[in-house]
């Protein structure tokens, strides 16, 4: 029998909803539905003891166990726990997301054969931290993720093989700079992209991790609540499930104020009623803030591309929330352009991951790649060091935000006393000039340095980034043999033996509670 190709698969992990895209046989990107038929999986998971349910089920049961249910596990991602305990125990953030990874899989495979491969998205915005536990994610679900890239970056590239510029005939000579903008269900990212013929190369990004569809949310629920209060002196929020109940009414309310001009939510509580009215004049009013916050950072990362509004030849919409016919005017009024809506916001991000799995499969079987991508780091990154002059620490940068990516860079330090006999490294990934202001990647010791080194002997730290935003250190102190090649100590990451029981435990493979809480 002849072998089975190795099927090109890309996952868009999303913070509200997931997708699962493989390129078909005549090389074009499709999205795979879920068991239940839909393109889009809810990124939500009901832990009902060692029953993990995940999806539109887990969304079910948010008005009646909404305790046990874990919604938007992505926006922990980088913590060491989810923020609360489900049917009373703590799982990483990243573990939460394997479950949904898994069902991706699972479903997938029931159609397409089984797989391991994968390209998962991840936002622009994303740390070092979450780019790693992203990772650590795939592994935990039984996966081998080939390499994870930049949600706009894959919205663009997906933007780019249905305008043709991939196609080996079709390759266009003039470049065009594309500005993606991203707003999904928890993350906000906006990037500017040159493609020039079959090269996509970022210029600029940046992003609000803590921003998206589920802010508005919010502030619809908020005001139903505040009504709710205003009549009958009670807070519905006060409990879990009518919370549920009321975000699913919410975001269904949302929704239809995209293509209606009112609609009203209903909401019951010990008894008691009120039904709010609402047009869609009035929610963009309650939500004009969170528009310019986006509409600021879109400013901001085109000055940093170096480009004006003249210069951009297409917006392009991705993501759910870029739905809402505020975010299209604001981009109106913003650049003078009708926002280009021609790939499908939910599914451009995986269908760019697929093209990005079948590059890297047809590479590796030696076949010439038909597209490159060229990306920038969102944060500056470097080390907390000690200022000479003022003995402050400060944040000593050594590959500044925007650097094109891969970059190896260095910089010398010197030791600060003699005798020294071990430099704490720490790694810091911020904008802040105040490396406690800024995220901590890790740390790592260079132990037993020789006795007797002089104050000022030299240190040199070399920072090796990789196109998929992950990093490695090499710290050599000169005169003496002392080189560390390091991976850096995560302060919230698994090790390797908890991964391993992870991917076990959530495999089915290990009966039983599974690895031990978190602390
Ligand atoms: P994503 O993470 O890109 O799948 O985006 C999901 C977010 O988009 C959720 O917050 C949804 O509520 C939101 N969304 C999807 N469709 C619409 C729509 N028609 N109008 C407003 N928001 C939407």
């Amino acid at each position: 029998m002849p072998k089975q190709p190795v099927p090109a698969i890309g996952i868009d992990l999303g913070t509200t909803y997931s997708a699962i895209a493989k390129i078909d046989d005549t090389g074009r990107p499709i999205t795979l539905p879920n068991g239940e038929g839909d393109l889009l999986t809810p990124s939500v998971v009901l832990f009902e003891g060692t029953n993990v349910v995940v999806g539109k089920e887990a969304v079910k049961a948010l008005v009646t166990e909404a305790e046990d249910v874990a919604l938007c596990p992505k926006r922990d991602l980088g913590n060491r726990a989810y923020h609360k305990a489900l049917h009373g125990r703590q799982y990483p953030p990243e573990a939460i997301e394997a479950w949904i990874l898994k069902k991706l899989k699972d479903d997938a495979a029931k159609q397409i054969g089984d797989f391991q491969q994968v390209v998962i998205t991840v936002p622009a915005y994303f740390d070092e931290v979450r780019r790693k536990a992203t990772q650590d994610a795939g592994y935990m679900a039984g996966l081998e993720v080939m390499d994870i890239i930049n949600e706009p970056t894959a919205a663009a590239v997906a933007f780019g093989f249905r305008e043709g510029f991939l196609n080996a005939e079709g390759i266009a000579t003039e470049p065009k700079n594309i500005l993606v903008y991203d707003l999904g269900g928890g993350t906000f990212d906006v990037t500017v992209m040159e493609i020039r013929g079959n090269q996509f190369t970022a210029l600029a990004t940046d992003g609000d991790v803590r921003l998206g569809g589920q802010d508005w949310d919010q502030r619809l629920m908020d005001l139903v609540a505040e009504e709710f209060i205003r009549h009958h002196r009670l807070d519905p929020r006060d409990d879990p499930n009518v919370v549920g109940r009321l975000w699913r009414e919410c975001e269904d309310v949302k929704r239809t104020l995209s293509a209606r001009a009112k609609a009203s939510i209903a909401c019951d509580f010990r008894g008691q009623a009120v039904r709010v009215e609402l047009t869609r004049q009035k929610f963009e009013e309650i939500t004009r803030d969170l528009v310019d916050r986006t509409l600021f950072t879109t400013r901001q990362t085109l000055q940093a591309a170096g480009l004006a509004w003249a210069n951009v030849d297409r917006v392009l919409l991705v993501g759910g929330s870029s739905r809402m016919p505020m975010i299209r005017d604001m981009l109106v009024k913003l650049s003078g352009k009708e926002p280009d809506t021609s790939v499908s916001a939910d599914e451009a991000v995986a269908h760019g991951a697929a093209l990005r799995a079948a590059l890297i499969l047809a590479r590796s079987n030696g076949e010439p790649p038909r597209f490159h991508i060229r990306n920038v780091n969102s944060h500056s990154l470097g080390l907390a060091a000690i200022d000479p002059q003022t003995k402050r620490k400060r944040t000593a940068v050594l590959i500044p935000r925007n650097t094109p990516l891969p970059i190896a860079a260095k910089r010398t330090f010197k030791t600060e006393k003699a005798n020294q006999r071990s430099i704490l490294v720490q790694i810091v990934e911020g904008e802040s000039a105040s490396p406690d202001d800024c995220s901590q990647i890790g740390r790592c010791t260079v132990r037993d340095l020789p006795p007797n080194l002089p104050a000022q002997t030299p240190i040199e730290v070399r920072f090796r980034y990789l196109e998929n935003g992950r990093l490695t250190v090499n710290v050599e102190v000169e005169g003496t043999n002392k080189k560390l090649q390091h991976e850096i100590a995560r302060e919230n990451s698994l090790s390797p033996e908890q991964l391993d029981m992870w991917r076990q435990y959530i495999s089915g493979i290990a009966p039983g509670a599974g690895p031990k809480s978190q602390e």
